[in-house]
């Protein structure tokens, strides 16, 4: 039995019922004759040949992450961007188009925008919050819908059922980055969405010691995009980080039920200090999508923005400076509170006029909120809002 806890799978069971699975620290595998290699072969997908394209302490983890997701099978890769260009260049070739929001993740937004116009594929950003943004910017050489919901800087969400429903019936394909809210809080395949996408490093490892990526769908759709996406972009994970997202899986419920917690109150303080000027979270009544978000998700993540009572960037930096506890760094979605601020990477990555069509303030923080007390997350908010300065 697959469960996320027990590891009493077929691995294990190979291996003189180890509680935790060994690792198959190995690059290729044998064969006892040339009919049993060239049958490996005829089953390219699922055959253990070679570890770039399959491995078993691999395939034991997408076992349980597609189970997580309701799917029907999971590839895991390198980075969370690797899945995302595999399953975008599963979706489309030369001539096509996308529409992705706005706001979707930095990366994302350099390879649709810049780097796929080498192929001869372009891209329309939308605002994504309403269905007839999408179906507004539909072309007939359409084929992708990219979706982030909620978006991981300043969550817009995206009607998961809507979209699906319309790209159906246009022939269009879905592909959702379902990081904030990890498997555990939004099901978008149970929605209709074809392809679900995550950035590992987040929720799923949560211990901040792992970059990968984990593709989810369909048994056909995965294992053309591992015939080709992974057997040629080459992007596979590691078999010691397959055994450490084993390792994460175990505790993602526990985990997110402490990150939730913690948040909210972390909202709660926020809110009633005087140097916050806005919460931007989808958890919260005052967010303008909240009955969506309510609608499509069961819970809410611990990443959250919010506006600092200024425009002056001095005070914006004089606050994170003085944080202790909440570290400065990128990324999000493991044990330690982490603060950032878009203005910093947004500015380089992003031409000044996708920066200004993002809507992002100088003011705005974002704080990943992490598993250590609540009290003392509050105590160090308190202590850098209270001495903030110009
Ligand atoms: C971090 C992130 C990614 C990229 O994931 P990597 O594992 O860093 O490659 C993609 N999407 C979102 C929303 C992310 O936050």
């Amino acid at each position: 039995m697959y469960t996320l806890l027990n590891d009493d799978g077929p691995i294990a069971k190979q291996n003189q019922g180890a509680v935790v699975p060994p690792i198959y620290q190995n690059s290729l595998f044998t064969f006892d004759s040339w009919d049993d290699i060239d049958q490996a072969f005829d089953d390219f997908s699922d055959s253990y040949i070679y570890s770039r394209i399959n491995n078993p302490t691999a395939k034991y983890a997408e076992e349980k992450i597609a189970l997580l997701c309701g799917g029907e099978k999971a590839k895991l890769t390198a980075s969370g961007i690797s899945a995302i260009v595999a399953a975008v260049m599963h979706c489309v070739k030369s001539g096509d188009h996308i529409i992705t929001i706005h706001n979707v993740y930095g990366p994302t937004n350099n390879f649709l925008s810049q780097y796929l116009n080498n192929y001869g594929i372009t891209t329309t950003f939308v605002k994504g919050t309403s269905i007839h943004d999408f179906i507004n910017a539909a072309q007939p050489n359409t084929r992708l819908i990219f979706l982030e919901s909620p978006a991981s800087m300043t969550y817009e969400l995206q009607d998961l059922d809507a979209v699906a429903q319309f790209a159906k019936s246009a022939n269009i394909k879905t592909v959702i980055d379902n990081t904030w809210a990890s498997p555990l809080y939004q099901k978008p395949l149970e929605i209709g969405i074809d392809i679900e996408v995550h950035s590992v490093s987040k929720y799923i490892s949560g211990h901040s010691d792992i970059v990968a990526g984990a593709i989810i769908s369909d048994k056909e759709t995965i294992n053309q995009i591992i015939k080709n996406e992974i057997a040629l972009l080459g992007a596979k994970i590691a078999p010691f980080e397959a055994w450490l997202i084993l390792r994460s899986l175990r505790t993602l419920p526990l985990r997110m039920k402490k990150h939730s917690k913690n948040t909210k109150k972390i909202i709660a303080f926020l809110e009633s200090h005087p140097m916050v000027r806005k919460i931007i979270f989808p958890g919260i009544p005052s967010f303008e999508q909240y009955e969506l978000g309510k609608k499509q998700m069961s819970g809410y993540s611990g990443l959250l923005s919010f506006e600092l009572n200024t425009d002056d960037i001095s005070m914006v930096k004089s606050f994170i400076n003085a944080l202790k506890l909440i570290k400065l760094g990128v990324s999000w979605g493991g044990h330690e509170s982490l603060v950032y601020s878009p203005t910093i990477s947004y500015s380089k990555e992003l031409t000044p006029e996708q920066f200004q069509a993002m809507n992002i303030k100088v003011g705005m923080v974002r704080i990943s909120i992490g598993l250590e007390s609540a009290k003392d997350l509050v105590a160090d908010l308190r202590q850098a809002l209270d001495g903030v300065t110009g």
